[in-house]
């Protein structure tokens, strides 16, 4: 498996998937055949959640070659992005709340024994040490991975979630504060209160096609209970005015910016922002960083090849630059931490338009939002 980190090589990937392999992807997506075998499900996402390709851009892409019918369950999936997205916008106490609890558990779990084995990747239930191995190799896990790993470390391992969200977060190239944090959640039981969801032996043995075998599990486990009840922010994500400034931010969700709905506005300068270790509350692992460092620099080239002005600066130069500054939204997370929790006034957010179309329907679950996928669709793409 392997994840350059260019726009062209993103859409190759995407090109390759919907020639070949789309139209079998409802059957065989929950199939995890291992790293080296991955060409039944689209491995997009580390580019999706950097903004590289746009799920509007896919949507329409798979419609040119396939009717809605038959693009269903994918383009299902490829908005669950937007629907935890929109989820957390609208809640967003989920993810500071986690962040400390976070903080309290690490420095209690520092010194726990089923923890460091678990990280290590020396549990003995041989499945999950050689999905730790494949995240810090590969930094990307199957889907269904993601759900058995995240499922036994709460239930089997008996360790909490939040720690677990943090282990990801760290060597995930498409490490998102809301799909991780919300997916974590919704594993453990407190996403959808009092439903979790259980990994078994015949279910992991099946859909690995035999690789694992007789794993021994905790198979009736009861979900995590968390009393938080979190309302709802009445929030409308309206845009700045474009004239307030003519310098524009772009941060790591939305790198390519010839598809934001922004890229017919003259900006005089445009900054790519970096934001490295120092100013993240979850520390990343080095090859993630240096992917999103690629990413940036593979954008930065594309656009001086248009002659557009623009650079890679820190987040923590925006505390020096006192001019007014519009700004790609950055979303509910660490960039957004950042400018809030330094007070940075000057900066005010541009949204995209299927963020703003679409999150008014991520109030409820995700059974309901599904419903306008079709009006999303005939509006938007
Ligand atoms: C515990 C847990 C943690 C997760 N953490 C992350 C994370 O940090 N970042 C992340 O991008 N995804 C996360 N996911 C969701 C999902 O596992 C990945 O998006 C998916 O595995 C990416 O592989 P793919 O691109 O081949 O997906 P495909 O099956 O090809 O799907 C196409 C696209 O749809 C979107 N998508 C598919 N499933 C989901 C989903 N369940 N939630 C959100 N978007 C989805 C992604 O953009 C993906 O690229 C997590 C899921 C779980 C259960």
């Amino acid at each position: 498996m392997n994840f350059e980190p260019s726009r062209s090589f993103a859409i190759n990937k995407l090109n390759n998937f919907i020639e070949k392999n789309l139209i079998e992807y409802s059957k065989l997506r929950n199939f995890d055949y291992g790293p080296d075998q991955r060409t039944n499900i689209s491995c997009l996402s580390p580019y999706v959640s950097h903004g590289i390709i746009s799920e509007k851009e896919i949507i329409s892409k798979c419609l040119k070659k396939y009717s809605f019918i038959k693009n269903e369950k994918f383009i299902q999936e490829i908005l669950w992005r937007i629907y935890w997205k929109g989820w957390l916008e609208l809640r967003p106490i989920v993810w500071s709340d986690y962040l400390e609890d976070l903080k309290k558990i690490k420095e209690n779990f520092k010194n726990n024994q089923n923890y460091l084995d678990a990280i290590k990747g020396k549990t003995n239930i041989e499945c999950f040490d050689c999905w730790v191995n494949e995240l810090k190799n590969h930094n990307y896990l199957h889907n269904h991975a993601r759900m058995w790993f995240a499922s036994i470390w709460i239930f089997t391992l008996g360790l909490p979630w939040q720690l677990g969200a943090g282990f990801f977060m760290k060597y995930l190239f498409d490490g998102d504060s809301a799909s991780n944090t919300l997916g974590w959640r919704w594993v453990a039981g407190v996403q959808t209160k009092g439903k979790n969801y259980v990994a078994s032996d015949w279910n992991i043995k099946k859909f690995t096609n035999n690789r694992f075998d007789n794993i021994k599990l905790n198979e009736n486990p009861v979900p995590v209970v968390d009393d938080r009840n979190y309302s709802i922010l009445n929030n409308n994500f309206l845009n700045a005015n474009l004239s307030d400034s003519k310098n524009l931010l772009i941060f790591e969700n939305n790198l390519f910016f010839e598809q934001s709905n922004f890229n017919d506005q003259s900006f005089k300068n445009i900054y790519f922002v970096f934001n490295g270790n120092e100013t993240r509350q979850i520390k990343l692992d080095e090859k993630v960083l240096n992917f999103k460092k690629s990413l940036i620099k593979d954008q930065i080239q594309n656009l001086k090849n248009k002659s557009l002005n623009c650079k890679m600066i820190n987040v923590q130069d925006l505390k020096n630059m006192k001019e007014n500054l519009l700004a790609l939204y950055p979303s509910v997370g660490e960039n957004l931490d950042y400018i809030n929790s330094n007070n940075l006034k000057n900066i005010s957010f541009l949204y995209r338009k299927i963020d703003q179309y679409s999150w008014k329907y991520c109030n409820k679950g995700f059974f309901n939002f599904k419903n306008y996928i079709p009006k999303m669709i005939q509006e938007l793409i």
